[in-house]
């Protein structure tokens, strides 16, 4: 994906706070956060959402939820707990069309999302 953001921050395009990198994840730290820890997860393989998985993709998937567990432990956060979110799709409040895995901690998350 040429034009796809996320896509360009993977290829280092676009300056990104980069906290985690390996073949099958990045985590870069997120441009607005909404938490004073606020990391994005996401495949380095260009897809749009959770209903694009294939069955080829269910390494890729552990290792985003791994991943997530090292960076929440490495950003100080794992002992009090983070919320971790996927948006899909316009209900979702989707926005950015390549999948990520949101990792929020260092506040309380009220619970039902509004
Ligand atoms: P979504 O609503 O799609 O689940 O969330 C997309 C997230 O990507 C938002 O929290 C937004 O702040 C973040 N974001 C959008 N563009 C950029 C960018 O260029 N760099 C970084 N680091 N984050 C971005
Ligand atoms: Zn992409």
């Amino acid at each position: 994906m040429d034009d796809c953001i996320f896509c360009r921050i993977v290829r280092g395009e676009i300056p990104a706070d980069v906290v985690y990198r390996d073949e099958l994840v990045t985590a870069f730290r997120d441009i607005e956060p909404m938490a004073p820890v606020h990391v994005l997860v996401i495949p380095v393989r260009h897809l749009q959402s959770t209903r694009d998985v294939e069955l080829r993709d269910e390494p890729m998937l552990g290792r985003l939820l791994r991943v997530a567990s090292v960076v929440a432990q490495q950003e100080g956060i794992a002992d009090l707990g983070y919320r971790l979110t996927i948006n899909t799709g316009r209900d979702g409040n989707q926005l950015v069309p390549h999948l990520h895995l949101h990792v929020m901690g260092g506040r309380m998350f009220g619970w039902p999302p509004g």
